[in-house]
């Protein structure tokens, strides 16, 4: 099955995120949780969580097919002890919030180490990731792959797999392939996109891949610089995308747009989900 769509908006009320959605034609979505630039939120209120459930069920999607993203002021792998506190806080808050409203997926990025060794920044990420992981059941951590500017961790695919390696809830962590962030750090999308996905599947197993984010690049290969374009207007180009969504990586995986133009959201799902249905026959 394909599941795909855009990241949708939350405002006035998260209860509204998947109507959003369905205007895109699309099969499943992302969203945020709360102001994803803001340390602390108000709660999502009783009547939102059961609306929003209400909604996804009379929409037609799937609670554990709706892939969340994580605050961006979250560092799992910052060195400073205040950083970690807060961090940690706001990690296990996001845990919360999405299964208030009946996820069980959060998409997340590993973290900066800021100074120091990459080793010890790939610890402290494994070690967060336990630390909110602990007293939870049923949930999934994605590790979102990134474009590997500074001293962000995860640019290459085998820093992921460190990172899980090093945790002990392994079963609760999988991983998030960004094909703007991949083709940033180095990776040809364009030319070996299939190959690339050949790659994360020896290495992690089809069935650690939890989601993944279409994105275009507007910038060249291995520029370490993370700016989405729209599908088919970037360096990444439409027929390596074509070539994604019928990878069996891609079978049955939330596949998240996040790409930079709304008013074209419906044509990337749409065109993306005849290729799909042509070759499933
Ligand atoms: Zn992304
Ligand atoms: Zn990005």
């Amino acid at each position: 099955m394909l599941y795909i769509g855009p990241h949708v908006s939350i405002a006035k009320d998260i209860s509204l995120a998947p109507e959003r959605a369905k205007e895109t034609k699309a099969t499943t979505f992302a969203l945020f949780l709360k102001n994803q630039k803001i340390w602390t939120a108000p709660e999502i209120k009783d009547e939102s969580a059961t609306a929003f459930k209400k909604k996804v069920k009379e929409l037609g999607y799937r609670l554990d097919r709706i892939l969340p993203h994580a605050g961006y002021l979250i560092n799992m792998a910052s060195p400073s002890p205040e950083t970690r506190e807060k961090s940690l806080t706001l990690l296990k808050d996001e845990i919360r919030r999405a299964k208030k409203i009946g996820l069980s997926r959060l998409n997340i990025h590993p973290g900066a180490y800021i100074e120091g060794e990459r080793v010890d920044g790939i610890k402290r990420s494994a070690m967060m990731l336990d630390e909110a992981l602990e007293d939870v059941d049923d949930f999934i951590i994605a590790l979102e792959n990134t474009a590997g500017s500074g001293s962000n961790l995860g640019s290459r695919l085998e820093e992921l797999e460190e990172i899980i390696s090093l945790s002990k809830n392994k079963d609760k962590i999988g991983i998030t392939l960004d094909t703007c962030h991949l083709y940033a750090a180095g990776y040809d999308v364009r030319n070996e996109a299939s190959k690339i996905l050949d790659n994360a599947v020896k290495t992690f197993g089809r069935d650690k891949i939890k989601g993944m984010h279409l994105n275009d690049s507007k910038e060249e290969l291995g520029r370490k610089k993370d700016r989405h374009e729209s599908l088919g207007k970037g360096r990444i180009g439409l027929e390596a995308f074509k070539e994604i969504v019928v990878h069996k990586a891609a079978d049955d995986c939330p596949l998240i747009l996040e790409t930079i133009d709304e008013s074209l959201w419906k044509s990337e799902v749409e065109v993306l989900s005849k290729v799909y249905h042509e070759y499933i026959g």
